[in-house]
């Protein structure tokens, strides 16, 4: 059985402890490779090769730097079908969508800030006659990046890549849930020639090698995607040390769908924002708010395409849901299909484990999920489920749809049906999110700020403002 290896000072190499732990294929519920069980010691081996790489790392010309980076997306582009079978493997999402999305958007990430580094410019304030200002942007030193399961080499490029470009060194760590591609990159990073110590990639569990992370005083950056709780305790740990953090955190984004919008678009787009990757990406909409006078169409419909979605096999062309990522998340998920029925929901489609036949037999399967009758005080509305359950409310006016959007403790993304010019400015504004989509979802321009205010996360990835994150400001004060 493949042994992952971790990736420290260039090289791939066993864990300090000598441990392994399984990996899962959730499709068929069986173990297929192992997981280092590192702890501590690799992570100040992490650090040590982090530090000894930075200093020729951070005065590298920009230029240098992002040929190198460029070079390793263009071993993600050779590889790209492979790595997209791998993410479909080790995660259960269908290989199309690896194949479309997660391994492309990897690629885009690292081309991305390989390339923004280069326009990155720096603030100047003249004083008129008395004093000029200019503002140096420089690599902070050591970053720690620790990343989710749902789309796992997308969220883990996202981090590293503006933190490479940006001068830093990095010590990063995939979810042990999802951790194979993380080993594929670091190969490519081998072949790529990325120096030695400039990333390094520590495997295994979140209490102990996150938490090591989050510890080590000489990492003074962290940047973190996951759970609400997870991101509480990182910066309960690293607050008090004046780490810099950036925290990405869950959502219970609403949905809310006028009788004015465009109807076909619109189904075609909510069956994608309800269940795409098994409604396990941060941004899906799982609370459905429909305006009354649509509600009836639009549950009609919205039954007749869900009950189309075919479970499947991840492997096969035809699957449109894959199985969710582990057996403790499949029966987290059923947990909650439970809590919505004894609170008086009813489950109009799905509900129920799958099973499948021949070798996806012991997989870990959920059918897509329409649940209704449920106001949005309840657990079922409030608590992040992340799996393939949406719930529909009906409303009635504007403001009502936005009292109920901005009713959790949450507030990662908002999408928003609408034709009215009007409305849509409006509620933009008045929505507690960090992103709000208007007739559209997922549309990404990976310039635009990416984050959550409330209880889904602090501070803004993307574009300038990730590069302003990985690096320190020093203001410069000449008189004149
Ligand atoms: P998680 O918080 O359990 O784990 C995320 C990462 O943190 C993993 O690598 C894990 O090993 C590590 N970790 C766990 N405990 C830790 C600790 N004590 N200290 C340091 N690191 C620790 O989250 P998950 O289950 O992997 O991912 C699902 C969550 O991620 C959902 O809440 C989802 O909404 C969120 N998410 C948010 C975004 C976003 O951009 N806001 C994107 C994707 C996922």
């Amino acid at each position: 059985m493949e042994k992952l290896q971790n990736y420290i000072g260039g090289k791939l190499i066993p864990p300090h402890s000598g441990e392994y732990f399984n990996n899962y294929e959730p499709a068929k519920g069986a173990v297929y490779s192992l997981i280092p069980d590192s702890d501590e010691n690799d992570i100040d081996a992490a650090v040590i090769a982090a530090k000894k790489a930075f200093p020729e790392w951070s005065v590298m010309p920009k230029q240098k730097r992002s040929n190198l980076l460029l070079k390793l997306a263009d071993f993600i582009l050779k590889n790209a079908d492979q790595i997209a079978k791998e993410e479909s493997i080790d995660n259960g999402k269908p290989l199309k969508l690896a194949k479309q999305v997660d391994i492309p958007r990897a690629e885009s990430n690292i081309r991305f800030f390989a390339t923004a580094i280069l326009h990155f410019e720096s603030e100047s304030h003249s004083m008129e006659n008395t004093a000029i200002n200019y503002t140096l942007r420089e690599p902070i030193g050591i970053v720690g990046a620790i990343s989710p399961w749902n789309l796992p080499l997308y969220l883990f490029t996202w981090k590293i890549a503006p933190a490479l470009a940006a001068g830093n060194c990095v010590v990063a760590k995939p979810s042990e849930i999802t951790p194979f591609t993380a080993y594929t990159l670091s190969k490519l990073c081998i072949e790529a020639g990325i120096p030695e110590g400039v990333l390094n990639i520590v495997h295994g569990h979140g209490k102990k090698v996150g938490e090591a992370i989050s510890k080590h005083p000489e990492i003074k950056v962290i940047s973190f995607t996951g759970g609400t709780e997870t991101g509480a305790r990182i910066a309960s740990i690293a607050a008090p040390m004046f780490k810099k953090l950036s925290l990405e955190l869950g959502g219970k984004n609403a949905n809310i769908i006028f009788d004015d919008c465009d109807f076909d678009e619109m189904i075609k787009v909510t069956i994608r924002s309800s269940f795409a990757n098994q409604g396990q990406i941060c941004l899906c909409g799982s609370r459905i708010l429909i305006q009354r006078g649509l509600y009836k169409k639009f549950k009609e419909e919205f039954v007749k395409q869900t009950r189309k979605l075919t479970v499947g096999n991840p492997l096969l062309e035809s699957t449109k849901i894959g199985a969710v990522v582990s057996e403790a998340h499949m029966n987290k998920i059923l947990s909650y299909i439970d809590i919505a029925k004894s609170e008086g929901g009813k489950i109009i489609v799905g509900g129920n484990r799958v099973y499948l036949n021949g070798e996806n037999m012991e997989g870990w399967f959920v059918e897509p999920t329409i649940i209704e009758g449920l106001d949005n005080t309840c657990r079922t509305n409030q608590e992040e489920i992340f799996g393939p359950v949406v719930t529909l409310q009906p409303f009635d006016t504007e403001e009502e749809a936005i009292a109920i959007a901005n009713g959790t403790q949450y507030g990662l993304s908002s999408t928003v049906w609408t034709n009215d010019v009007k409305r849509t400015h409006n509620i933009a504004q008045k929505l507690h999110a960090g992103i709000v989509w208007i007739n559209c979802w997922l549309v990404r321009d990976l310039r635009t700020p990416f984050g959550g205010t409330k209880n889904s996360g602090v501070g803004r990835e993307g574009g300038f403002e990730a590069l302003r994150f990985f690096t320190e400001a020093k203001n410069v004060c000449i008189q004149l």
